[in-house]
C-alpha cells in the first residue's frame, strides 16, 4: 500500500495540534509541575512544521524546506527543553543557544547560500537523531520517581527507537541522493520515516500528558499528607501510614508506643518574639525529632506545636530514656534560635501497648495525651508514662 506523504503531513499536523492543544490545558491545570507548557509549545511548533508542507507546495521548494526545517528544529529542541525542565534541570540561556543556533545556521546556509540537499539532510538529519536520543536518555535517567512514570518513561523510549531507526535510514537515504521532495514521488524509507514520527506524536503526546498528571498528582498526594512548615506528616498521613503499616508491624514487633510532645509556655514565644520566630522554633523541635528517632518510627505533626511519634519494639522506660535525651537536645538547639536566655522547653506522655492495631493506637494514643496533661500539670519540662502503660511492663514477664 502506498501512502501519499501529505497524507502523512496531513495526519502529523492534526495529531500534533491535537497534541498541543491537550498539554497546553493539563499545563494550566498543573501550574506547579514545569515543562509542560514547553512540551505544549512544542507540539505546536511541529504543527506549523508539517502545515508549511500542506500550505506551501506551490511556493519554490527552497523556502518550503527552510521553513519545515526551522519549525522542526525549533518543536524538537522545545520538546528537549520541556524534557529537561519536567525533570528540574531547566538549560541554561547559553545550553539552549548551542542547541539551537548551530542547527538552525546550517538549515538556512544549506537551503540558501549554498543549496546542497544531501548535506542538508545528513547534518539536520544527525543532529534529530541526537536531540532524540538525548530525550530518551533524560527519561531513562531521571523520569522513575514511581512505577507509572517508569512505565510510561519507558513506553516513550522504545517509541524514540523506532523513530530514530527510521531517521537513520532516512538520513542515509538522503545523504546518498535517494530522497525525492516531499510531495513529489513515494519513497518507502520516507514513508516509514513519517509513520514513525505520527506514532512518536500520537503516543508521546498521552504519555507527555500522564507524566505530567502524574507529578501533579503527587505533589497533591504530598500537600494533602504533610504539613508545610515542617515537611513532617500531618495527622491525615500519619492515618494513612499507619493504615499500611499496622497489618505488617502486627506480624513482627511486640509492642506499639506512642509518644506525645508539646512545646512549653509556646503562647508567649509567639507574643514575646512573634510569629515567625515561633515557626523557627516549631522547625527547630521537628528538625531535632526527626535527627533522635529512627526510620522506622513515625513522626507527625499532630497539630499547632503538638508532635507524634509511634514507636515500635521500644518498651516505654527505653521510650522515656529518648523522651529525656530528646529535651535537652531541644534545649540546647533552643538556645541558638536568638529567643532570649532561657531555653525553650517540652512536655512529653508517654503510652506503650501490646495491641498492634488501628484500635490499639486509638487506645494508646489517648493515653499518651493524659500522660501530657498529667506532665503539664507537674510543671512541664517533664516526661510522664501512661499508669496503664506501668501496670502493662509489669505484667510483662
Ligand atoms: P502549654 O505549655 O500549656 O502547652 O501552653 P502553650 O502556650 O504552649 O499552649 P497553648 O495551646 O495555649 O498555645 C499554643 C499556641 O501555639 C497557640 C497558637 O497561636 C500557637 N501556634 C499553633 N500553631 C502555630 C504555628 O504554626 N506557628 C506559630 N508561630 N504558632 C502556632
Ligand atoms: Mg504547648
Ligand atoms: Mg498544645
Amino acid at each position: 500500500m502506498q501512502v501519499h506523504d501529505l497524507t502523512l503531513m496531513l495526519s502529523l499536523w492534526i495529531a500534533s495540534l491535537t497534541g498541543a492543544t491537550l498539554l497546553f490545558v493539563i499545563s494550566k491545570m498543573t501550574q506547579t509541575i514545569t515543562g509542560t507548557r514547553v512540551w505544549s509549545l512544542a507540539m505546536l511548533l511541529l504543527s506549523f512544521a508539517y502545515l508549511s508542507q500542506l500550505s506551501m507546495q506551490s511556493l519554490d521548494v527552497q523556502w518550503r524546506v527552510l521553513t519545515f526545517n526551522t519549525f522542526l528544529i525549533l518543536g524538537h529542541s522545545a520538546w528537549l527543553i520541556g524534557t529537561w525542565q519536567f525533570v528540574e534541570r531547566t538549560p541554561s540561556k547559553q545550553k539552549v543557544a548551542w542547541l539551537i543556533v548551530p542547527v538552525l545556521l546550517i538549515s538556512w546556509l544549506t537551503a540558501t547560500v549554498f543549496p546542497e540537499r544531501e548535506l542538508r539532510i545528513t547534518l539536520i538529519g544527525i543532529w534529530l537523531i541526537a536531540v532524540r536520543c538525548h530525550y530518551a536518555w533524560v527519561l531513562y535517567k531521571h523520569a522513575r520517581q514511581d512505577k507509572n512514570e517508569f512505565l510510561a518513561a519507558r513506553i516513550a523510549i522504545g517509541i524514540v527507537c523506532l523513530e530514530v531507526f527510521f531517521s537513520i535510514m532516512y538520513t542515509l537515504q538522503g545523504a546518498l541522493g535517494n530522497l525525492p521532495q516531499i510531495g513529489e514521488a513515494f519513497n518507502w524509507v520516507a514513508g516509514y520515516t513519517w509513520v514513525a514520527a505520527l506514532l512518536g506524536i500520537l503516543a508521546g503526546a498521552p504519555i507527555l500528558l500522564l507524566l505530567s498528571a502524574g507529578r501533579f498528582v503527587k505533589a497533591l498526594e504530598f500537600a494533602a499528607n504533610h504539613d508545610l512548615l515542617t515537611g513532617l506528616l500531618n495527622r491525615r498521613g500519619l492515618a494513612r501510614q499507619l493504615t499500611e503499616l499496622l497489618p505488617l508491624s502486627k506480624r513482627k514487633c511486640d509492642s506499639l508506643t506512642v509518644m506525645m510532645i508539646d512545646l512549653d509556655h509556646f503562647k508567649r514565644v509567639n507574643d514575646l518574639y512573634g510569629h515567625q520566630s515561633g515557626d523557627r522554633a516549631i522547625v527547630c523541635i521537628a528538625e531535632v525529632l526527626k535527627t533522635h528517632f529512627r526510620s522506622a518510627d513515625l513522626l507527625a505533626r499532630w497539630g499547632g506545636e503538638e508532635f507524634c511519634l509511634v514507636l515500635f519494639d521500644m518498651q516505654s522506660d527505653m521510650a522515656a530514656s529518648c523522651a529525656n535525651k530528646l529535651q535537652n537536645a531541644f534545649a540546647q538547639q533552643s538556645l541558638q534560635l536568638g529567643l532570649g536566655d532561657t531555653p525553650l522547653t517540652i512536655s512529653i506522655g508517654i503510652a506503650c501497648s501490646r495491641e498492634i492495631s488501628q484500635q490499639g493506637f486509638e487506645t494508646t494514643q489517648n493515653q499518651a495525651d493524659s500522660a501530657l496533661y498529667d506532665a503539664k500539670h507537674a510543671g512541664r519540662n517533664c516526661v510522664k508514662v501512661a499508669s496503664m502503660t506501668l501496670s502493662l511492663l509489669e505484667e510483662t514477664p
